[in-house]
């Protein structure tokens, strides 16, 4: 019995852990319910600028790298509808699933709900004279949009992504309805 009692302390203790980040003023600003998951799980890419700029095409390492924003409308990603995920431009990691994706009219692909809490973080940004929260992919930190509180149920969330930023990968072996 000894051993489970310290199997359910170590449980204990790792919520505990994971709690205490969320209440660390320094951590990133979560606005989804379900990105609530300590963010700092993945092991982190770090490259310099100079790396990042012969990985990625000029309009990626302006977007991911330099937090720009493509011409609204202008994606190859807006008007996809098929099912499948929607990974990192930069770093392939899995960020966004298209069961989430919907049509809000903006030009850029949008989203109401990240894949997972752990992949997409968040952060308080002041520039251009506006207080929006970035999205940015949590292994790379490569910028991907900004996340607002005015898109659809169920959480009222609209991630409003640079196609860009994004790689889609098809999901096999379904048909998918148009
Ligand atoms: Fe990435």
């Amino acid at each position: 019995m000894k051993f489970y009692t310290f199997i359910i302390s170590l449980v204990v203790l790792f919520f505990t852990a994971c709690n205490s980040t969320q209440n660390n003023p320094q951590k990133t600003v979560l606005a989804s319910p379900t990105a609530t998951a300590v963010q700092d799980t993945l092991t982190k890419i770090v490259k310099s600028e100079a790396e990042w700029k012969k990985e990625l095409t000029e309009q990626e390492f302006y977007i991911l790298r330099q937090k720009g924003t493509e011409r609204s409308f202008t994606g190859d990603l807006l008007k996809n509808k098929d099912k499948g995920i929607y990974v990192c431009a930069a770093c392939d990691l899995p960020l966004f699933d298209s069961e989430t994706k919907f049509k809000s009219g903006t030009g850029w692909p949008s989203f109401w709900e990240p894949i997972n809490g752990i992949n997409v973080a968040e952060e308080s940004d002041n520039s251009h004279g506006m207080r929006r929260v970035e999205v940015l992919c949590n292994r790379c930190g490569g910028h991907l949009g900004h996340v607002f509180d005015d898109g659809p149920k169920p959480t009222g969330l609209r991630y409003c992504i640079n196609s860009v930023s994004l790689n889609f990968k098809k999901e096999v072996g379904l048909t998918n309805k148009k």
